[in-house]
Order: C-alpha cells, then sequence, then structure tokens
C-alpha cells in the first residue's frame, strides 16, 4: 500500500477520533461519539496491519482474542461504582504497552541507530519513563480503590526528596541512552528505575483523590503512547496518543476546578477535616429533623417543581431506577422534575450522567448546576438523594473549610430540602454539613434506593 493511501486512512482514523471526542462531550451524542472514535481505531489498526505485511497475523489475532474476551467480560460485570478502577487499570495497560513497544523498537534497531536518529531514541526514552510511571501508578490506583491495599494516604518521610532523586537517575539514565543506543540493556533498568517513581508517585494520594490522578495518568498514557508513535513513525499514534493527553490534562483541570483544589493541592497534599472545624455536633444538636416517605408525599401534594440532585449514595444504593419511576409519578401529577448535576458528584466525571441515562431519565431533564443554582429559589423542593459534599454551604460560608470555594449546588435556598441518606455521616470530604440541621431540611434516613421505593409507594396512595 503507498504510503500516501496510508496517510490518508490515518487522517480519516485522526478526523474519527476529534469528532468522537466532540461527540463524548454530551450524553445525547456520547454513544455515537465513542462508536465514532472505535471506527477510527478499528481504520487505524486495519491499515497498520496491512501495511506492515511482515507480521504474523496468527499472533495478532490471538492477542486480540484474547484481549477483547478480557475486556469484554471486565466492561460486563464490572459494577458502575467499580468503574474508575477499571479506568485505571486500562491506563496502565496502555502506559505498559507503550513501553514494551518502543523497548522492543530500540532492541531491533540495535546497532542501526545512526547518530542521525536521535529523535527516535529521545522518543524510546520519554516512552520508557512516561508509560512505566503510568503503569505502576495506575496499577497502585487500582489497588487503593480496588481496597486491595490501603486506600488512604501512604506518607513516607522525604518522599518529596527521594522522588526527586529517582526522577534524576531516570534522565540520566535516559541520557545515557540516546548517546549510546546500542545499551538496550539500560532501557530495561530504565524501566525499573521508573517503576519506582510510578509507585511513589501515587501512594501518598488517599484513595478518594484517585479520580483526579486516574484521570492525568489516562493523559500520561496518551503521552507515552505519542511518544511510541514517534518511536515507529506512525502518525496515527502520535495524533491518538496526543487526543488522549490533551484530553486527561482538560479533564484533570475541569475535576480540580470543581473541588476547588489545585493540582499540586492533589498530588502533594492530603485532603482531611481541619483542626479548628465545627464538631459535628455542635452542628447537628438538637436541631436535626428527621421525616418520612408518608411526610414527603404529603409534601408533593402541593408542589409544583421538585428538584432532585443525585450524589455518591445514588450510585452506591443504584437508585436509579426507583428515581426514574418517582420522576414518572410526579410528572404524571403534574409536578414539574428536574435534576440538578455538579460536574464532581459521585465518585468519577459524569457519573450521575451515565447512571440516570441507564435508567433512562430524558437528558433535557439534566441541568448543570448554574443553571439550576439561578432557578433554585423557585423549587418547592429540592429532593437530595446520597449528595453531601456538592450541596453543602459550607463551601461558600466557611473559608477555612476543605471544600471551602468549591462550588455547591445550592439546595439550602429552595423551599424545602429533603435529604435521603442513611445517617449524618461525612462524605468524601469528611466534614459535618450544616444543611442537615438547616430550618427548611428534612432527613430521611434510609438507603436511596429503598427510600424512593417507599416514596413511590407513599405517591401512589396519597
Ligand atoms: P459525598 O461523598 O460527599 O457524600 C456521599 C453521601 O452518600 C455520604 O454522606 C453517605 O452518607 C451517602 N450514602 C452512601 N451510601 C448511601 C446509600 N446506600 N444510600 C443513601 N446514601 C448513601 O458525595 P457527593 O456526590 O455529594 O460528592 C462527591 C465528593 O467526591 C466531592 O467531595 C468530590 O469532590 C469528590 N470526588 C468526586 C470525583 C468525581 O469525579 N465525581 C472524583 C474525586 C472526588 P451515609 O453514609 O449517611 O448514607
Amino acid at each position: 500500500m503507498s504510503s500516501y493511501i496510508i496517510n490518508i486512512a490515518y487522517l480519516i482514523a485522526s478526523v474519527l477520533f476529534i469528532l468522537g471526542l466532540k461527540g463524548l462531550a454530551h450524553p445525547r451524542t456520547a454513544v455515537r461519539g465513542n462508536l465514532t472514535g472505535a471506527v477510527g481505531m478499528l481504520i487505524a489498526v486495519v491499515v497498520t496491519l496491512w501495511h506492515r505485511q511482515i507480521i504474523s497475523y496468527e499472533l495478532i489475532i490471538a492477542g486480540a482474542v484474547v484481549g477483547s474476551l478480557i475486556g469484554a467480560t471486565l466492561a460486563i460485570k464490572i459494577q458502575m461504582t467499580a468503574m474508575p478502577q477499571l479506568v485505571a487499570l486500562f491506563n496502565g495497560f496502555g502506559g505498559g504497552a507503550s513501553v514494551l513497544v518502543a523497548g522492543a523498537a530500540l532492541v531491533e534497531s540495535s546497532g542501526m541507530i545512526a547518530a542521525s536518529m536521535t529523535q527516535t531514541t529521545i522518543a524510546t526514552v520519554a516512552s520508557g519513563i512516561i508509560g512505566t510511571v503510568t503503569f505502576w501508578g495506575s496499577l497502585v490506583a487500582f489497588g487503593k480503590l480496588q481496597d486491595i491495599m490501603p486506600s488512604g494516604a501512604i506518607l513516607i518521610p522525604g518522599r518529596h526528596f527521594l522522588n526527586a532523586l529517582i526522577g534524576a537517575v531516570a534522565i540520566v539514565l535516559g541520557v545515557l541512552i540516546v548517546m549510546n543506543p546500542e545499551a538496550t540493556t539500560m532501557y530495561w533498568i530504565l524501566v525499573a528505575v521508573s517503576s519506582v517513581l510510578g509507585v511513589l508517585l501515587v501512594i501518598p494520594i488517599g484513595g478518594a483523590d484517585m479520580p483526579v490522578v486516574i484521570a492525568l495518568l489516562n493523559s500520561y498514557s496518551g503521552l507515552a503512547a505519542a511518544a511510541t508513535g514517534f518511536v515507529l513513525s506512525n502518525n496515527v499514534l502520535i495524533i491518538a496518543g496526543s487526543l488522549v493527553g490533551a484530553s486527561g490534562l482538560i479533564l484533570t483541570n475541569i475535576m480540580c476546578k470543581a473541588m476547588n483544589r489545585s493540582l499540586t493541592n492533589v498530588l502533594f497534599g492530603v485532603l482531611g477535616p481541619s483542626d479548628e472545624a465545627t464538631t459535628a455536633d455542635e452542628i447537628y444538636g438538637g436541631k436535626v429533623k428527621s421525616t418520612s416517605a408518608d411526610e414527603v408525599a404529603m409534601l408533593f401534594d402541593t408542589a409544583k417543581r421538585v428538584t432532585i440532585v443525585p450524589g455518591y449514595g445514588m450510585a452506591v444504593s443504584q437508585a436509579q431506577h426507583a428515581v426514574r419511576d418517582l420522576t414518572n409519578l410526579l410528572e404524571s401529577r403534574g409536578i414539574e422534575v428536574d435534576f440538578a448535576i455538579h460536574p464532581v458528584a459521585g465518585r468519577m466525571p459524569g457519573h450521575m450522567n451515565v447512571l440516570l441515562a441507564e435508567a433512562n431519565i430524558p437528558y433535557d431533564k439534566l441541568k448543570e448546576m448554574d443553571e439550576v443554582n439561578s432557578t433554585i429559589e423557585q423549587s418547592d423542593v429540592a429532593l437530595v438523594i446520597g449528595a453531601n459534599d456538592v450541596v453543602n454551604p459550607v463551601a461558600r460560608t466557611d473559608p477555612k473549610s476543605p471544600i471551602a470555594g468549591m462550588p455547591i449546588i445550592d439546595v439550602d435556598k429552595a423551599r424545602t430540602v429533603v435529604v435521603i441518606k442513611r445517617s449524618l455521616s461525612p462524605g468524601f470530604a469528611g466534614i459535618p454539613n450544616p444543611l442537615f440541621a438547616a430550618d427548611n431540611t428534612l432527613m430521611f434516613f434510609a438507603d436511596g434506593k429503598k427510600a424512593f421505593i417507599e416514596l413511590v409507594e407513599a405517591v401512589k396512595e396519597s
């Protein structure tokens, strides 16, 4: 196949990747976007295989079958709440693949690399370092989220110095490889040193911060793939890797902003309640009012607009189908129902959107935070299910709070707030929430799904 046709095919694949990414930006077009990207990847893979006719197709097919079986089984069996660790594994394997491909290219070309091919060797070294850090960092992230290892921050004394030292050793090794590309053993030593760096960079980060780190590691896996693209002189790999690198970085930035934290703080800081934080007893003491399904059903009798605010607890209790049933029932009684979606509600980007889409809740009912906040005063009932930090008013009022400045959904401004959760336990940020003790708040202590099933029954009977 002429290089002209190959590059045209790669260009088409790259355009499909970009269109795919654009589609993924909205829930309505996300499935189509996913398919578009997959078709782009299919074109890229087929053209690459066709182009490099020397390879053994038997091994490629065997690898594809084994990989597809593992991927499909994981994707079917995985619980929605375990999605972040699955993504971590995928990122890690991407990084690992880049390291092996770049290493294989170095070994294969050993002795033939001329001084003019410095660019290729630099790309090999970059792929080796970034890909290995991604692989081990992602495995640690997986281990923490899957509770295979302690999920909290593991703080080694002098870790910043140690990391800087290991990083410097990796760079020195990289320079030695660039100067002498025939020393292929050095590449595997570089991989071993970078492995230690990958582990040490991620173990000090608390498990709950992992989704942000996973977005960053996703970006790294793209950079490693792009570097490998330079090693192989493969344009589509360079473009696809750069797209993953850039989109991972943008996502990391969006998540940090929505949590009002800097990336440095996520990577090097530890999130926890501050010493000066007001205690739960001071906030809740004698002020919390509990309610029941029947009482909430009575509130609906006079309500014109109900805003449902989902959070992590909806994912844990898998309440989305019961939420849809109540939504349909309320709408059949002429009540306007909308959903307030906070960008970091749950434990991964788009967590609530995915769950609500699974329950066939129409996308136009899903309102972004700013849109909802501008009209929340007109909501008769704000029905909060398993959300805590994303509706905590201390973000607005207490500059010392760990979530100070984080944009929140202002449910406290609705006429009545009903919070469904099992207890007064804190959420991810580990701090009490004055919303639960507010005058206009009623606490419905129950599992999210059970509460919504009871609400459906109570509304039907009212
Ligand atoms: P939170 O973690 O603040 O609170 C979740 C609440 O859900 C808990 O207080 C818990 O209370 C309740 N809950 C747990 N299980 C159930 C259940 N079965 N039924 C009902 N309620 C339940 O969640 P939010 O969604 O409000 O906020 C997300 C937090 O996660 C933010 O702080 C965000 O910064 C952080 N984060 C989000 C990421 C993302 O990408 N979305 C990534 C990283 C962090 P109880 O035990 O009393 O039931």
